[in-house]
């Protein structure tokens, strides 16, 4: 069966550091799930079917084959055993992503027995969906931000 990695997020939007986590989880596990979660401390801005069906899409741009795309409700750990996830996958951009990573991390290896691997951001630590979804209301242009068919669905939505 092998590893199978499940990274979790709100990917409100998918942004090319996603990408380039979900690239190098790629290469270190069998398989990767790329799971749209709802976070209940944040609102959804743009529709999660679209946002699924435009990460495929540059999912396999990529040639990431061994990638999905899976839309969840409810906590992570569950959906992730559901799809026989031996891991989660997260990325860290800061101390700050640090800090909230480790207590979700922590939980999840006490209540569900689920560690967590972290993959670092590098130089696209700066790139948030929070600063990609700032310029987009704000009518600039996000196509260097944002993976390809992510920005096409945004700039088909304005
Ligand atoms: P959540 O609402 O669950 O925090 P996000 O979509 O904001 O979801 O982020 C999902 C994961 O991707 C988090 O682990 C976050 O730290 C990570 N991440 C976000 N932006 C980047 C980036 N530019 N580089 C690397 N990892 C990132």
């Amino acid at each position: 069966m092998g590893m199978v990695g499940f990274y979790a997020g709100s990917f409100d939007p998918f942004t090319n550091g996603h990408l380039q986590i979900v690239k190098k989880a790629a290469k270190c596990f069998d398989k990767v799930i790329v799971g749209i979660g709802h976070n209940t401390e944040k609102k959804e801005r743009i529709d999660r079917n679209k946002m699924k069906q435009a990460i495929e899409k540059a999912i396999e741009e990529e040639k990431l084959n061994n990638v999905e795309v899976v839309i969840y409700e409810g906590l992570t750990v569950d959906k992730a055993k559901e799809c026989e996830a031996n891991i989660l996958i997260r990325g860290l951009r800061n101390g700050t992503d640090y800090e909230y990573e480790e207590n979700i991390s922590a939980i999840n290896e006490k209540m569900a027995n689920m560690d967590t691997c972290y993959f670092r951001a590098g130089d696209l630590g700066y790139l948030s969906s929070s600063v990609v979804m700032e310029l987009y209301i704000n009518n600039k242009e996000i196509d260097k931000y944002v993976p390809r068919a992510i920005a096409q669905l945004l700039n088909s939505l304005r």
